[in-house]
C-alpha cells in the first residue's frame, strides 16, 4: 500500500477526519422572551449565587445531535423546514436547582402538548433520516445559572410567558474554554406548508 493511502486510513491524520458540528435544535427566544428569562436568571442569582447564563445564551434544547458531519447540515436544513407543528405558549414557572452540577434552571411545571409534540416530530424526521440524537426522556429546562449553591426559594422568582413562534438549529462552539451558540437557521411555527 503506498504512503499517501495508508495515510488517508489513518483516523489521526487531517485528511480522514471529516470536518464536524456540535448540533441542537432549541427554542430560541426573541428580543422580549430573551430579557423576560434574563430576568429570572437574575433574580435566581440573588437568591442562589453562582454564575448567570449570558443573555445571548439563553436557550431550550429541543433535541441534541451532538457531531454531525458538516455536509449534512443542508439535510437537517431541509428536514426542519418540513416540520409543522403549531405555535403555542409556553409558561416558564417553575425554577429547579441540580446539585450534580449545580446548575439552575428554568421550564414548565407542566410539558405542553405542543411542545412535546414539537420534539416528537422532530425525533421522527430525524430518525427517518438517519440522524443521531440523544433520546432520552424529554426534560425541557433552560439553564440560568451555573456554579449555583441552591435553589432559589418558593416565590422568589416570578414565571414568565414564553410565546414560541418558530424553532432554531444551533451550533455549539468552544472558543476560549467556554461554550458559545449561533444559530444555523430558524423555521417559523404555525405555517401550513404544502
Ligand atoms: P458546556 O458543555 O460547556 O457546559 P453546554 O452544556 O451548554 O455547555 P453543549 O454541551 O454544547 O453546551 O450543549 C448544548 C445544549 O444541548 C445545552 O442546552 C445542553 O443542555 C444540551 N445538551 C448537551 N448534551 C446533551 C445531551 N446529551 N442530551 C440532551 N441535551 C444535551
Ligand atoms: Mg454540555
Amino acid at each position: 500500500m503506498g504512503r499517501q493511502q495508508a495515510d488517508h486510513l489513518d483516523p489521526a491524520t487531517p485528511q480522514a477526519r471529516e470536518d464536524t458540528a456540535r448540533l441542537f435544535f432549541a427554542l430560541w427566544p426573541d428580543e422580549a422572551s430573551r430579557a423576560a428569562l434574563d430576568g429570572m436568571a437574575q433574580s435566581s442569582r440573588e437568591a442562589c449565587g453562582g454564575r448567570a447564563m449570558k443573555a445571548a445564551h439563553i436557550h431550550l434544547t429541543l433535541v441534541f445531535l451532538g457531531n454531525v458531519a458538516a455536509r449534512r447540515i443542508p439535510e437537517l436544513c431541509t428536514l426542519a423546514a418540513g416540520v409543522v407543528a403549531p405555535r403555542f405558549e409556553l409558561a416558564i414557572d417553575r425554577v429547579t436547582f441540580w446539585p450534580h452540577n449545580r446548575i439552575v434552571w428554568a421550564g414548565p411545571g407542566v410539558c405542553p402538548d405542543e411542545l412535546r409534540r414539537l420534539v416528537e416530530v422532530l425525533e421522527e424526521a430525524l430518525q427517518a433520516a438517519g440522524f443521531g440524537f440523544d433520546a432520552r426522556p424529554y426534560l425541557p429546562h433552560i439553564t440560568l445559572l451555573r456554579n449555583a449553591r441552591a435553589a432559589p426559594p418558593p416565590q422568589a422568582v416570578a414565571g414568565i410567558g414564553w410565546r414560541i413562534a418558530d424553532f432554531a438549529l444551533v451550533q455549539s462552539l468552544r472558543r476560549d474554554n467556554a461554550s458559545v451558540y449561533e444559530v444555523v437557521q430558524r423555521w417559523p411555527l404555525g405555517v401550513c406548508r404544502t
